[in-house]
């Protein structure tokens, strides 16, 4: 019997429900409100293939941890680059910054991830354009980095060789989820069609859709991310281990090489209101840089930036998953979700399709 699967949202959730979708042997037709993937955060972030996730044990850090696997083989089936590379956790020379980094291998190290401590010359052969020397760094492996920009294309382009069909330019309204049998009705300007089962990662408008379809998701917040993008020499990610408590207004950031040559230096972390804001300025990019002195010594020349805005679920860490017949809805897929994106699709499919 021949099923069918509609994805609402081309961001990398969608696409790679979509893959999960075709692999199962479905026939995948993918909406998007935007002319071409990645309008919203998958298009716009730091592009990390995560590793650790505080609090390390709930669901999105699990999740983020097996998924940063099959990163490998999805670059090399869909032709994207991706740069393994080490986080080194930088502490300066002061006692408690010490105790502090030997704390946290050990709580890693009990948790089974690769750690270990690493004196001052590491981080200098890994990032020699730095100018500070460090008392050392907790040195995680298993990181790696993406543009996510190029990953949306050639996730575009593998799915189209697949013969997945993308309505680009294509706003769903509503769904109508029926019983099993009976599959769900996307509705938009293409008129009302039936599908086997629907699969809704559209952002911010996922929890919007959910209610069309009879559920309660959760309350969500927005959080906007500007991010400098410099030329630095750097091997690694990384970031500053801090006993003081300074004003935090950056969040899981740090510096982060990306696999064609740019340095991104960030993200900030504020709330907006507005889900899609991508907007930045001038000052946004330098406070962005700025945050990273502890690690360069010095704030590097910003030629370029960019921005995305977070969907944050403001009543539980953790995204929100959904279903309801053969609909499933994720929504509220903050970061590492680029990271878990490939498992929280694979659930996503086999939960729409169920026994089919
Ligand atoms: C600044 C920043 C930095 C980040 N850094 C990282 C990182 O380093 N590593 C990591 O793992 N994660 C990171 N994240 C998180 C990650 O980007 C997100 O978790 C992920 O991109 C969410 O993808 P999505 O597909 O759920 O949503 P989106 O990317 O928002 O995609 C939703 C899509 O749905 C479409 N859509 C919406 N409504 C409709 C409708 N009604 N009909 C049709 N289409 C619709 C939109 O146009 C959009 O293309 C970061 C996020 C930000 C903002």
């Amino acid at each position: 019997l021949s099923k069918s699967v509609a994805v609402v949202g081309a961001g990398i959730v969608g696409l790679m429900a979509a893959l999960e979708a075709s692999r199962a042997g479905a026939k995948v037709e993918v909406y998007d409100e935007a002319r071409q993937p990645g309008r919203g955060a998958s298009g716009h972030n730091a592009g990390v293939i995560h590793v650790l996730q505080p609090p390390f044990l709930n669901r999105k850090a699990r999740l983020a941890r097996r998924a940063n696997r099959l990163f490998d083989g999805l670059a090399e089936e869909a032709g994207f680059s991706l740069r393994r590379q080490p986080a080194l956790l930088v502490y300066r020379n002061k006692a408690s910054e010490k105790a502090l980094a030997l704390a946290a291998a050990s709580l890693l190290r009990m948790l089974a991830y690769k750690v270990k401590i690493v004196g001052p010359g590491v981080f200098r052969d890994l990032c020699p354009d730095s100018e500070i020397r460090p008392g050392g760094a907790v040195y995680v492996e298993g990181y790696a980095t993406v543009n996510p920009v190029e990953v949306l294309e050639a996730l575009r382009g593998l799915l189209e060789s697949r013969g997945v069909e993308f309505h680009l330019g294509v706003r769903v309204d509503s769904l109508r989820v029926g019983p099993p049998g009976e599959g769900v009705e996307i509705r938009s300007e293409l008129g009302e069609r039936r599908y086997t089962a629907a699969v809704v990662a559209a952002g911010p408008d996922t929890m919007r859709l959910a209610r069309s379809a009879g559920l309660h998701p959760p309350r969500v917040g927005f959080y906007k991310g500007v991010m400098a993008v410099a030329r630095l020499n750097c091997d690694a990610i990384a970031a500053e281990i801090r006993s003081s408590r300074r004003t935090r207004k950056t969040k899981g950031g740090g510096v982060i090489p990306w696999p064609d040559g740019r340095v991104i230096l960030g993200p900030t972390f504020a709330r907006v209101s507005d889900p899609w804001d991508t907007s930045f300025t001038r000052e946004e990019l330098v406070e962005a840089a700025e945050a990273y002195r502890g690690i360069l010594g010095f704030t590097p020349e910003v030629r370029e930036g960019l921005a995305g805005t977070r969907v944050k679920n403001e009543e539980k860490d953790d995204f929100y998953t959904a279903r309801r017949g053969r609909a499933v809805f994720l929504g509220a897929i903050d970061s590492p979700g680029f990271t878990a994106s490939p498992l929280l699709a694979r659930w996503a499919v086999t939960t729409a399709l169920g026994d089919l």
